[in-house]
């Protein structure tokens, strides 16, 4: 077989890990495996590298800071590699371009366009383990750029289309995907299976775990993706086509997104196209714009309220600026100090009444909802910050996801 083998930041943490991933990559060759291994930086670097960024400038260029951040994974790729040559191992270490990664150039949320695997390929036929450095790519003109933070479950997860590898393994710091974060509620359970459609809205709503456009290229590949852990041989979470789910439970799981931010236009001017001109201009941003609301209007002004990620948050204030410059909003405020928990599952499609259970679970609780959005598939809830764990662990309790 051929296997991706993707290796997280705390799996890789410090000089001990890296030895410990090296045997388990040993362990699999031994085995008769072809393997691809795919690296994030040790835990803590890509932070501290943007850390060291932000002493020089509150927004520093962004195409400075895919050079800068694509450091901290080639340090570990080559640690694993010498590590792995010292094991008695053919191996080599390669950057994401060397791995023939092409991206465009949205610097530090580039998409993968394509992956020319043949440098790949020819060192797995001379029977090498390849080490690559996640999170990173090349943009047309030769400039390195980064796919967003997390990033490294999409390259490994592309790689693995790439080569029609057989498998893809995340290994992590907790044993697969569970109901919901483990380290805010300890009674949550890991799931053995999960749709790629539930999957992804629990990543897209805040469950790092895996990066939501990673799990979006499985389901488009059909890549077979297990998340598990890198400390011990535990089984862990198949990612796979809803058809092979039996059980579907109505519920699958409570995910958290504490990196939202919501923003108030007040007094906005009532006429048609107002909207089409304020979201096209966060979009023509980048701005990555989630729940919206439009209250009615009185005395031709109205107010919308929307949700943003916080990284989005200087991109957002410089387009709304714009928009009460010229006169067409009166006032805008700012607002960090919120959330939004999020009830996923496929059950819901068929099943009345999971939405009303959420609202009813938070009003025994005393948090007043803020905004509410809903798909097929979730109901989602912006409410203050401080009550985040609350709600996570009483909509847990509520769906009685520790049965
Ligand atoms: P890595 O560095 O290996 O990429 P991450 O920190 O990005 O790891 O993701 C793993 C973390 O995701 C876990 O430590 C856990 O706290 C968090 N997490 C959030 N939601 C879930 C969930 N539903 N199941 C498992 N882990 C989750
Ligand atoms: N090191 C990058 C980050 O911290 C990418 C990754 O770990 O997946 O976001
Ligand atoms: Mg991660």
């Amino acid at each position: 077989m051929l296997i991706v083998q993707k290796f997280g930041g705390t799996s890789v943490g410090d000089l001990e890990r890296i030895q410990n991933v090296a045997n388990r990559v040993s362990t699999t060759v031994k085995k008769g495996h072809d393997v691809v291994v795919v690296v994030s930086a040790m835990s803590g670097e890509t932070n501290k590298l943007v850390g060291y960024a932000e002493h020089f400038s509150s927004n520093p260029s962004r195409v400075e800071m895919d050079m800068l951040l694509s450091s901290g994974e080639r340090v570990t790729a080559s640690l694993l590699s010498i590590a792995l040559q010292e094991m008695g191992h053919k191996a080599v270490a390669m950057t994401g371009r060397k791995a023939g990664i092409v991206t465009d150039n949205h610097h530090t949320k580039a998409r993968i366009e394509e992956i020319d695997p043949t440098t790949m390929q020819n060192a797995v036929k001379e029977g090498k383990i390849v080490v690559v450095a996640g999170f990173q790519g090349v943009n047309e003109d030769g400039d390195v750029t980064t796919l967003g933070r997390g990033g490294s479950d999409l390259s490994a997860v592309a790689i693995a289309g790439a080569l029609q590898a057989d498998l893809c393994e995340i290994y992590t710091d907790v044993s697969g995907i569970f109901t919901t974060d483990p380290r805010i509620e300890p009674k949550a359970k890991k799931l053995d299976k999960i749709s790629y459609d539930e999957m992804l809205e629990l990543a897209s709503l805040g469950a790092k775990v895996l990066q939501n456009r990673s799990v979006e290229l499985a389901k488009k590949l059909n890549v077979n993706l297990v998340t598990r852990t890198s400390f011990s041989d535990e089984e862990g979470t198949l990612i796979t086509k809803e058809e092979n789910i039996m059980e579907k439970p109505l519920v699958s799981g409570i995910a958290l997104d504490r990196n939202q931010a919501r923003i108030s236009l007040l007094g906005v001017k009532d006429r048609p196209g107002i909207a089409s001109d304020i979201f096209n201009k966060l979009a023509a941003a980048e701005v990555n714009v989630d729940m919206i609301i439009q209250n009615k209007a009185v005395d031709e002004t109205t107010n919308i309220d929307f949700t943003v990620p916080v990284g989005d948050l200087h991109d957002a204030k410089a387009v709304v600026e714009e928009f009460v410059k010229n006169g067409e909003i009166q006032d805008e405020s700012y607002n960090e100090d919120i959330c939004k928990v999020s009830v996923v599952g496929v059950g819901m499609k068929s099943h009345a009444g999971v939405a009303a259970k959420a609202f009813s679970t938070m009003a025994q609780n005393n948090i007043n909802i803020n905004m509410i959005s809903t798909s097929e598939i979730k109901v989602s809830m912006v409410i203050d910050e401080k009550y985040a764990e609350l709600a996570v662990r009483s909509l847990h309790d509520a769906y009685q996801l520790d049965k």
